[in-house]
């Protein structure tokens, strides 16, 4: 029989071959390589048999398939280990998760760090054994018996859940087995570059009334190169950890009186202000107006919206006279009522609305974190209304904007995602083709590379997302660009056309940084706390090399404050190595030490947080300053 390979040549193999020997007929070396196989697009064992005909891809460690099928078995290898160690515990699920996998254990001992090693290195002798990993295929009946009798309770739960028509499969490795539908690597002695990284409670299937399990997180490479520099990468990340650095930076805090809404402290209020000032800045421009509308509404809005109905596990509410009352969780509807209160012409179009006002949306304590996920947060929210024709120059013109925004903050490895059409959605296929191709012929028109994602977009209208590359290469989704042929027909929107008849307009909800908290994180970690000169909440500090200086030096900042400029000033008896050592930590761009030398020509010794020095009249200083923060340089 014949099996298509990758590069879409076909191959002889023995009738009935299997994944393993389809690799041996390839070549040696890949054969040695292999641990796992893709037929027809479904991941399998080496030992899988092929069927004529199939598409057959042989995975080795090097491909992304065949690390995933690395981790999962490394999860088999932890439960094995953690079993041998630890007689008595149970063993529930193992998923892969990015870069990693997790298991969870049922036992009422939780683990500790001293486990964790001890666990590892069980492990690393499991692997040495190098018992071959088998699949058995079971009967529903036998399989509860057989887990039943080991009194693996969560694992009886689990078969009893599976459909019945489902096949069930056991992998067994020297006397440890697991139910698992595979695949996995052939034995033991191919896994070896993993670490185990924490522990953490979860409850057993994520519901709060059921038992507290242990779950191991780990990670696994494909081999040990890949591991340290995995590592490398999540020692560099944590360093510039938000919730790390927003403490130690004074920017924001949170309160156990309003859990997951982050508090502003002043440091942390100046980069939320600066970067709507900055947003704002570009509104005149491409003529937005910016509106200020209500946090709470009667839930009649969010009942016309249809996010009472939809999106209401989300939502705040209150009762106040006997009326209903919902916190906004999003602006489209109030901005809404804005477009609703005049008669409207297509000569008013487009109609832009801006609005900044914070947002409340509720999430389950569990799911959030830091300011990635919140309950209270505000984004540089625009609702535009336009005419269906006018879709594609609209779009031009928020491309333009996005990536003039992007480029500020170094974003310059942006990837755009075009989403189309679902299966269940409004609206005529007419209508669904001009908007798709409205967006597509904006994007080449403004020279874009994009990815188109089938079925993607939301049944309202086609989408634009963002994703941007961060300094230590981890991606981020950002902006997104929603076309909204929905929302204005519930609310019966109209404007009067040039045919002196009644149109729906379209409408357009776009956010470009997103949710202000989420991008605040975003940028603390990009630019590890260490912010450009315009959104650095000090941009320079005062250093008197002695209290002879002090005078001299409140002087100086006073002249920096009038020319702009937020300045500190450190009148403390401190030496001046612990002053800079201090500034240093607080990542301040400028630090601006004065002596005798200094006091008497009126001029500062400038040492930048780049380590970099030099002298310099006050004036001059201010210029330069003044010069990085109006161009919004990235560098000093
Ligand atoms: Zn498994
Ligand atoms: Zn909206």
């Amino acid at each position: 029989m014949q099996v298509q390979l990758p590069d879409g040549s076909f191959k002889d193999v023995p009738n009935d071959a299997t994944v393993a020997q389809v690799a041996e007929s390839i070549g040696k070396r890949l054969a040695r390589d292999a641990i796992a196989g893709k037929v027809n697009g479904k991941i399998v064992d080496l030992t899988e048999k092929v069927p004529d005909n199939a598409k057959v891809e042989i995975l080795t460690p090097k491909s992304k398939d065949g690390v995933d099928v690395i981790r999962h078995s490394t999860a088999h290898l932890m439960a094995m280990a953690v079993q041998e160690l630890f007689p008595g515990t149970q063993v529930t699920i193992g998923p892969v998760i990015e870069n990693g996998f997790y298991y969870d254990f049922g036992t009422d001992r939780p683990f500790s760090d001293e486990d964790l090693r001890r666990i590892e290195e069980k492990m690393a002798e499991i692997a040495k054994r190098d018992l071959p990993i088998k699949r058995e295929v079971w009967s529903r009946d036998d399989a509860i018996k057989l887990f039943d009798k080991i009194g693996e309770k969560y694992k009886v739960q689990i078969i009893r859940d599976i459909p019945g028509d489902e096949i069930l499969t056991i992998y067994r490795q020297g006397d440890w087995f697991d139910l698992c539908r595979g695949p996995h690597v052939p034995s033991t002695g191919r896994l070896g570059a993993f670490k185990l990284l924490s522990v953490a409670g979860a409850y057993w299937r994520g519901d709060e009334r059921n038992s507290m399990l242990q779950r191991i997180y780990g990670t696994a490479w494909s081999d040990e190169k890949e591991l340290q520099e995995y590592l490398k990468r999540m020692d560099e990340a944590k360093a510039r950890d938000h919730r790390k650095l927003g403490k130690e930076l004074g920017l924001f805090h949170f309160s156990n009186l309003a859990p997951a809404m982050p508090i502003f402290l002043p440091k942390g209020a100046v980069i939320y202000n600066e970067l709507i000032d900055f947003v704002r800045s570009f509104y005149r421009r491409d003529g937005y107006s910016e509106v200020v509308t209500p946090l709470l509404w009667d839930t009649e809005l969010f009942k016309t919206s249809g996010h009472y109905d939809n999106y209401r596990d989300n939502m705040f509410f209150s009762e106040v006279e006997e009326r209903e009352y919902s916190l906004k969780p999003m602006n489209c509807p109030g901005d809404i009522q804005i477009y609703a209160m005049e008669r409207r012409s297509y000569r008013d179009l487009p109609i832009r609305l801006a609005n900044f006002a914070r947002l409340h949306r509720y999430e389950r304590s569990g799911v959030t974190h830091g300011l990635t996920r919140v309950r209270s947060f505000a984004q540089d929210d625009a609702h535009i209304f336009i005419a269906p024709e006018q879709i594609q120059a609209e779009i031009e013109r928020e491309l333009n904007l996005i990536k003039e925004i992007y480029d500020v903050f170094g974003f310059t490895d942006v990837k755009i995602g075009l989403s189309t059409r679902p299966e269940k959605r409004i609206g005529t296929d007419a209508m669904w083709d001009s908007a798709e191709k409205a967006l597509e012929e904006a994007l080449k028109k403004r020279g874009l590379s994009y990815q188109v994602n089938p079925g993607e977009g939301a049944f309202y209208g086609p989408k634009l997302d963002y994703q941007v590359t961060d300094a230590i290469g981890r991606p981020w989704q950002l902006g997104t660009v929603q076309v909204d042929y929905a929302q204005p027909e519930r609310f019966k929107l109209t404007y009067i056309g040039a045919d002196n008849s009644e149109h729906r307009p379209v409408m357009i909800h776009r956010a470009i940084l997103g949710s202000l908290e989420r991008f605040i994180a975003i940028i603390i970690e990009h630019f590890a706390g260490a912010f450009p000169v315009w959104l650095a909440p000090v941009q320079a500090i005062v250093l008197p090399l002695s209290e002879k200086f002090l005078d001299y030096a409140n002087d100086t900042a006073a002249k920096l404050r009038q020319a702009g400029l937020r300045v500190e000033m450190d009148g403390s008896n401190e030496k001046l190595g612990a002053k800079i050592r201090d500034a240093q930590l607080e990542k301040i761009p400028y630090m601006l030490i004065v002596g005798e030398k200094e006091a008497s020509s009126g001029s500062v010794s400038l040492r930048k947080r780049s380590g970099e020095q030099s002298s310099m009249s006050v004036d001059q200083f201010v210029s330069e300053a003044r010069r990085a923060i109006e161009s919004r340089a990235l560098t000093l």
